[in-house]
């Protein structure tokens, strides 16, 4: 795929990101920055669909953008006290997506899931 100074600045903010970014925060970490937040945020919508990132709405309502480092259906795990992310390989609910399928008469073709959690230094921090 062609990319665009745009696209590569973002591409390079997630690159580096230890946690999931806002648009805004972003934003303000591009080098190039020739084009508006609209502009940033519609960006990474097109990265959400084409599978290299995923957008995760937080408890605080705030849609928050992180790369995927994997190429095939795999899941994100958030700490709840840090921000930090990592992905999950396993998917794990197969069987409760037939039955899902089932009961409903769709044929599910996607899903998204994301976990909340504590990590282990955050962990060996609270449970000392
Ligand atoms: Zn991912
Ligand atoms: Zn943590
Ligand atoms: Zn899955």
């Amino acid at each position: 795929m062609r990319q665009t100074p745009q696209r590569e600045a973002i591409l390079k903010v997630l690159q580096t990101a230890d946690r999931p970014l806002t648009v805004e925060e972003i934003w303000a970490r591009m080098e190039k920055r020739r084009s508006g937040i609209p502009t940033v945020y519609r960006n990474l919508e097109r990265f959400v669909g084409e599978g290299w990132a995923e957008s995760i709405l937080g408890q605080d309502q705030i849609m928050r953008f992180v790369l995927c480092r994997s190429a095939h259906h795999h899941h994100h795990l958030s700490c709840e006290t840090c921000g930090k992310m990592v992905e999950v390989d396993a998917c794990g609910i197969e069987t409760s997506l037939a039955g899902m399928e089932a009961l409903s008469g769709y044929r599910i073709t996607r899903h998204q899931l994301h976990l909340f959690g504590i990590c282990p230094s955050c962990r060996a921090a609270i449970e000392g």
